[in-house]
This record gives C-alpha cells, sequence and structure tokens, in this order.
C-alpha cells in the first residue's frame, strides 16, 4: 500500500476531522491513517453514520481500507479515482445522513460525470445538520461557490426510528473561493415554525408561543407542520433568516425529556448570537464551509465564536492540502474571521 500516509490523531475532534479526511483524501489522491477516531466521545469509535461514511467513500473512488469496522479507533484509507455514478447507502440506524452526504458531496464535483446519491437515515437528527439547513443555508452557499447538486428529501427520518431518504444529484463542478462580511445589514426573518411528527400538535404550538414572543412575530403568522404517522415520531423547531445575502438556518431537534420551550429556545439563542453580531454566518455554518472553501483553495467569513469544529477541522485541512487556515479573533464585536490561503 501507498507509503506516503497521512498520520492524523482524532482524538480531539468528532467525526467531522474523519469525514473531512476521507473527503480531501479522495480529491488528492493521499492516503492517510487516523487513530483516536472520536477519542473523547462517550462511545468513541466508528458508529454507524461513520462507518457508513468510510464504507460510502470507498465504494465511490475504489479505495483499499483498513479498520472499517464497528467501533474501530483507527482506520486506513488508501483512495483511487472517483467514480461517477448512482449509489444508494443505508446508515441501518437513524444516524445522520446530511452527514455522509457532505463526505461525498466534495469528491463526486470532480468525478467524470454526474452521479446520483440516495441516503437512508436520519435528516433531523441533533447534534448534526438537519436537511433545511443544508437545503437552504449550506448548499446555496457552496452552489455560490460553482457546485452544481440538486438535493432532495424523500422522506422524513428522525431519532431513534430512522427511515428518512435523500436524494442528491452531482454534477461535476470546480469550486471558485468566496468571502462573506456579513457587516450589520438589517436581518429578515423568512420563517420561523416548529415540525412535528407523530407526536400531539400542542407540543408544536408551544414551540410557536415562545417563537412569537422571543421573535415578537404575531403567532397568527406562524404555522406548525404536522406530517401525521407518516414518520416515526419527531420534532424540530427552525429559523430562517437572511443577512448580507446570507440564508442562515438554526434549527433545534425534540429529544426525550425535553420542554418543548427549550426546544425552541435551544433555536432561538443560537439566532440571537448570529442575529446580534455582525458575523456573516452562525458558527456551525462556518465549520461546514471549510473544506469547500479549503478545496476551492481560498475563502474567508466572518463568525460568532471559534468552535471545536472550527478548529480541529482546520488542523485536518492544513494536513492534506496546501492552504494556510487562520482563525483570528476581530476586534471588531470578538466576532472569528476564518481565513483560507493558498499556501
Ligand atoms: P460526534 O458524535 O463525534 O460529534 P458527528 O459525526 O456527529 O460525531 P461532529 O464532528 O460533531 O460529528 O460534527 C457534527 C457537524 O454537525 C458539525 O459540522 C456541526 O456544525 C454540525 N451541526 C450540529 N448541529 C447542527 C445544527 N443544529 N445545525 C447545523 N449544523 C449542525
Amino acid at each position: 500500500m501507498n507509503q506516503d500516509l497521512i498520520l492524523i490523531d482524532g482524538t480531539n475532534g468528532g467525526g467531522q476531522v474523519l469525514r473531512t479526511a476521507l473527503s480531501l483524501s479522495i480529491i488528492t489522491g493521499r492516503a492517510f491513517r487516523m487513530t483516536g477516531i472520536r477519542g473523547e466521545r462517550s462511545r468513541p469509535g466508528l458508529l454507524r453514520q461513520h462507518l457508513t461514511a468510510v464504507r460510502a467513500a470507498t465504494e465511490i473512488c475504489g479505495a483499499k481500507t483498513l479498520g472499517a469496522e464497528l467501533n474501530s479507533t483507527a482506520i486506513e484509507f488508501h483512495p483511487g479515482g472517483v467514480k461517477a455514478g448512482e449509489y444508494s447507502f443505508a446508515i441501518g440506524t437513524a444516524g445522520s445522513t446530511m452527514l455522509v452526504l457532505q463526505t461525498l458531496l466534495p469528491a463526486l464535483l470532480q468525478a467524470d460525470g454526474p452521479s446520483t446519491v440516495r441516503i437512508t437515515g436520519g435528516t433531523h437528527n441533533p447534534a448534526a445538520p438537519p436537511f433545511e439547513f443544508i437545503k437552504q443555508a449550506w448548499l446555496p452557499l457552496v452552489r455560490r461557490m460553482g457546485a452544481q447538486v440538486e438535493l432532495a428529501l424523500l422522506n422524513y427520518g428522525f431519532v431513534p426510528g430512522g427511515g428518512g431518504l435523500i436524494e442528491a444529484t452531482i454534477r461535476p463542478s470546480a469550486l471558485k473561493p468566496l468571502e462573506l462580511d456579513g457587516g450589520m445589514e438589517p436581518i429578515s426573518i423568512v420563517s420561523a415554525g416548529a415540525l412535528v411528527s407523530a407526536i400531539p400538535v400542542s407540543i408544536g404550538s408551544r414551540e410557536l408561543d415562545r417563537l412569537s414572543a422571543r421573535l415578537k412575530i404575531e403567532r397568527r403568522d406562524l404555522s406548525v407542520t404536522d406530517l401525521g404517522d407518516q414518520a416515526g415520531p419527531g420534532n424540530a423547531v427552525s429559523i430562517t433568516a437572511v443577512k448580507a445575502g446570507v440564508t442562515e438556518v438554526f434549527t433545534s431537534i425534540g429529544q426525550e425529556r425535553m420542554r418543548a420551550e427549550r426546544v425552541a429556545d435551544v433555536a432561538l439563542d443560537e439566532f440571537t448570537v448570529w442575529a446580534q453580531s455582525n458575523a456573516a454566518v452562525g458558527n456551525r455554518l462556518a465549520d461546514q464551509l471549510m473544506l469547500p472553501m479549503a478545496i476551492a483553495g481560498a475563502g474567508k467569513l466572518t463568525t460568532v465564536r471559534l468552535s471545536n469544529h472550527i478548529r480541529t477541522n482546520a488542523a485536518v485541512i492544513q494536513q492534506f492540502i496546501a492552504v494556510d487556515v487562520r482563525l483570528v479573533q476581530s476586534c471588531d464585536q470578538g466576532n472569528i474571521v476564518v481565513e483560507l490561503q493558498a499556501r
């Protein structure tokens, strides 16, 4: 196998450092060995979502992989050339389909033809980007960079039931740099609402009461989307807003023993931090834009705080490609500037 192995210690990061390494390994053709995968998480190693990402990455480029097993804390990945195709991947649990898609998408943009990817699992997971965030916030900016991608939600999937299905069509396209400056432009709220699935609509109504009170939007202008029992039990609160031409989506996923008001407050608190700042994007969109910016060779954004995801993603990106990632606290309001520049 390839002797020029990039050695990565994944201990301080989450699944993201593994996914970024997989994407960049395929794109650069450089093999890697990662140890300490999700080392500080309560259940370290590869969970089903991570394992599916490894297997899917293996399939789209005919990689040779060692250690791709459930709970494994070390893998070795030797990529081949990425191939366009019609792919289907099943996570097998309610693990996030969006995170598996984010692993494959950058590589398939560089394939020799269009690809279709179908993934089953969760579409609205806690601690992962929900479908609406990817569709309305992340993807439009990646498209602005030049990506030709369509994304559809075919079935909803919540934790723990899963059963969600998404489909993406990805056409070969080069990414170009993007700069997002933010500024004190007025914010316009595009939508705010609650989604309920196989749970009482009254839970969504309580969430709307909270949204109405804190966003100062008339209660009658807000509505609950009730999926009935087409999917398993689930609940989400989302706020979609535009600032300086950038659409942001702040979502909170309802979980057992979490009061409806608290579910709404989580999304509201994240929205408020961004709305009161002059940063271009929230810290979640920031860490997820770093990979496409790195592939483009440059990029710059301002965000609200320096998260561990931003730090650990910067470190792994710099191990694969010749870009410098600068993370600087601006004097202005304490925003963080994330800047990627070719070395
Ligand atoms: P782990 O269990 O190791 O945390 P993971 O595979 O879920 O594993 P993370 O490394 O934590 O991966 O990455 C989660 C990703 O989901 C990050 O990019 C983070 O910004 C994003 N994310 C989490 N919550 C949200 C949210 N509400 N909206 C948008 N993105 C989110």
